[in-house]
């Protein structure tokens, strides 16, 4: 059922540098067939930052348990395919997390709920997302502009917002801007499954980073942040899996250093936080032009196992 878009492309060419020059191995993901199979597998929908150059979906990450497809993290431009093509179920989800709403996290969602328009669904479902702040919405009024009645770009679909209709609402969890720690967005005590949400610093960016509790297995979504929170050495502490992203190299200043966390601060995060696996992400063509290199810096701090994503790559947690 899984297929791997197998993405060509320059970024191929860092791994042939890696194996010819014999620097630091990575480990690989496991095939996409191990999304099938029973357990908490971690598929990534989208590997890639918010330019269109390298055949990379933008953000995405589907959590599947027991060959269910219950938690989607993201759903930046692409994400709508790589769901499909990952076999993605919508009434199978149980919850969906945004970090934030730049376009690369975020533009994907209403493909995916119209979509979801044709899936009899109709068990509520929850969303989370942060608080507005500046230029940036919040989730509800993120929603509201997308679903309103009178004025949503898309109101034909005005029923996610109440239940109306044959579509399933959407229950919004918007994270209060004022906490710094973090805060249960969903819970289900059979399942012992548990997200947690916490801001990360992020520019202007209203982000937060989604900690998924499975029993004894969590992965941590760090979203895009600098990485200067000590709050999220804490909310990642322990992670089974920890996906950071790394669209940036090493030495980056002014606003990309405001944005992002350079290689070495990504591979003291993993560090710190004695994580087990780090998955790096969001790359675009120029974050990999040198990223030998970088992929060294965060070994030189990190000295776990590593893996590059890659569009639709299954990632067994906690085996
Ligand atoms: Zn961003």
């Amino acid at each position: 059922m899984i297929q791997n878009s197998g993405s060509p492309g320059v970024h191929r060419l860092w791994l042939l540098a890696i194996l010819l020059l014999g620097l630091p191995s990575y480990a690989s993901a496991a095939g996409n067939a191990a999304c099938a199979e029973s357990g908490v597998v971690l598929q990534v929908l989208g590997s890639g930052g918010p330019i269109a150059d390298d055949g990379r979906a933008s953000s995405g990450y589907l959590v599947w348990v027991d060959g269910k497809s219950r938690f989607l993290i993201d759903t930046g431009g692409g994400v709508f395919l790589r769901f499909a093509e990952a076999g993605g179920n919508f009434s199978e989800l149980d919850a969906i997390g945004i970090s934030h709403f730049h376009a690369d996290h975020s533009a994907d969602l209403i493909a995916l709920l119209k979509s979801g328009n044709f899936a009899n669904r109709e068990r509520s479902l929850p969303i989370s997302g942060p608080a507005g702040d500046g230029p940036f919405p919040g989730l509800h009024d993120y929603l509201n502009s997308l679903l309103n009645k009178d004025t949503g770009a898309y109101a034909y679909l005005n029923g996610y917002l109440d239940g109306s209709g044959i579509l399933p609402k959407l229950e919004q969890t918007e994270i209060d801007p004022d906490t710094s720690k973090a805060v249960t967005v969903f819970s289900d005590a059979e399942s012992d499954t548990h997200i947690q949400a916490m801001y990360v610093p992020h520019g202007i960016v209203p982000a937060i980073a989604y900690r998924i509790q499975i029993g004894d297995k969590s992965i941590v979504f760090a979203s895009d942040q600098n990485g200067s929170s000590e709050e999220f050495l804490n909310f990642a502490i322990d992670a089974s899996v920890l996906v950071m992203h790394m669209p940036v190299p090493e030495g980056v200043s002014g606003v990309g250093r405001a944005l992002h966390a350079p290689p070495s601060v990504i591979g003291e995060i993993a560090a710190t936080a004695d994580i087990d696996t780090l998955v790096l992400s969001h790359f675009m063509a120029r974050s990999l032009s040198n990223f030998a290199a970088n992929l060294v810096i965060v070994h030189s701090e990190f000295d776990g196992p590593v893996i590059v994503a890659d569009d639709l790559d299954c990632i067994a947690v906690g085996n």
